[in-house]
């Protein structure tokens, strides 16, 4: 099969049944796009990576409660038979734990 190879992306290309002009077609409408914005900005990387210790008390009991509230959950959890499912269990246990106090932190008590 004849392939060609398309200097834009460096993927090559067949030149079977139109493929290879539709390919180039989609390089020019992309070019002719205007260019994208940065999906964030310097404002939202801060709140996403700044660690967010709490200034008050009442977030302070908040994360205190969700620590609680997962540990109960994963020492039930951790009677499951053992093997892949419940290790998933855990680790979205966790996934869901890091969210929750990224909530708290990300959204304190003004
Ligand atoms: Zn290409």
């Amino acid at each position: 099969m004849a392939t060609i190879l398309c200097h834009v992306c460096g993927i090559r290309h067949s030149t079977w049944s139109n493929a290879w002009k539709r390919h180039q077609k989609r390089h020019e409408r992309m070019a002719s796009l205007p260019p994208t914005a940065p999906i964030v900005n310097h404002e939202e990387v801060n709140r996403i990576f700044d660690s967010h210790p709490p200034e008050k008390l009442e977030d302070a009991l908040a994360h205190e409660q969700v620590t609680e509230a997962f540990k109960r959950i994963a020492i039930t959890m951790s009677n499951l038979p053992p093997g892949r499912e419940r290790s998933l269990v855990m680790t979205k246990l966790e996934e869901a734990s890091f969210y929750a106090h990224a909530c708290i932190g990300r959204n304190p008590h003004p």
